[in-house]
């Protein structure tokens, strides 16, 4: 039987990049990989497709999925509700995918408790400047929701240390092979190897 993927809890500051590494990563993948589809109660912007990036739902049906258990884990960030679903990555870690949860720190601390075995990885900016440059260039959020994003990057920060890694996401190309290193000596350590190969360690030890 193959080993089960390992589920990786990346967050950052919004517009650190974190959802640009995780699509980059997911293109040139060298093993299984998947992110996480969130629900959310925030509007869709630009671009944004339901099912995709998010699944949109209103505040009644986020409620409601709460009373149902059905999320993993859930918070509120920016004044709307964010949450993994369990369906999002129970099926998909046991078919041996890495999965990506995109989600705050709240999030983090939550999947920590409830699973320990999940990495996490703290995605930085170079400076505040370039933060805000980046919220900036996105054009796709208000200059209010801009204000409130950067009020909140303060916050989002300060729990850095709670994390197994930390990327600064200044040269994209460089922070994006730091995050491909930590997928691959994650799967090549011993409790997944000598799950993955044990038919060859028995072959190995046979006698004879
Ligand atoms: P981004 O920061 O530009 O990626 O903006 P988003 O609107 O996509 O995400 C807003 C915040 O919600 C970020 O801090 C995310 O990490 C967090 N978030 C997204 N999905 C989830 C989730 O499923 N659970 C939790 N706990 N947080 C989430
Ligand atoms: P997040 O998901 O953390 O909110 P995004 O991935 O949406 O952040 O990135 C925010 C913006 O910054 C995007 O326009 C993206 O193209 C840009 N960006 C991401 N990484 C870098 C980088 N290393 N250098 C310059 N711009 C970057
Ligand atoms: P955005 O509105 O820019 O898409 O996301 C804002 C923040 O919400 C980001 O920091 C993102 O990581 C977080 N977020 C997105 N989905 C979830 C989620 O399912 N759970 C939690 N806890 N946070 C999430």
């Amino acid at each position: 039987m193959s080993a089960s993927g390992t589920l990786y809890v990346i967050s950052a500051p919004s517009g650190a990049g974190k959802s640009s590494l995780i699509k980059a990563y997911l293109k040139q993948a060298v093993a299984k990989a998947a992110v996480s589809v969130s629900h959310t109660t925030r509007s869709p912007r630009p671009g944004e497709i339901d099912g995709e990036h998010y699944h949109f739902v209103d505040h009644a049906k986020f409620e409601d999925m709460i009373e149902q258990d059905d999320f993993f884990e859930w918070a509120k960030v920016f004044d709307n509700y964010y949450g993994t679903s369990k369906a999002a990555i129970e099926q998909t870690l046991e078919q041996g995918y890495d999965v990506f949860l995109d989600i705050d720190w709240q999030g983090a601390r939550q999947v920590k408790q409830l699973k320990p075995d999940a990495k996490s990885i703290f995605i930085a900016p170079p400076s505040q400047a370039a933060l805000l440059t980046r919220l900036l260039n996105r054009r796709q959020d208000s200059e209010e929701v801009i204000n409130k994003r950067m009020a909140e990057a303060h916050s989002e920060i300060s729990h850095y240390t709670e994390f197994d890694y930390i990327i600064v996401n200044d040269e994209f190309e460089l922070a994006l092979s730091e995050l491909t290193a930590i997928l691959i000596a994650n799967r090549c350590s011993q409790a997944k190897q000598a799950k993955k190969y044990q038919a060859l360690f028995d072959d190995l030890l046979a006698k004879g």
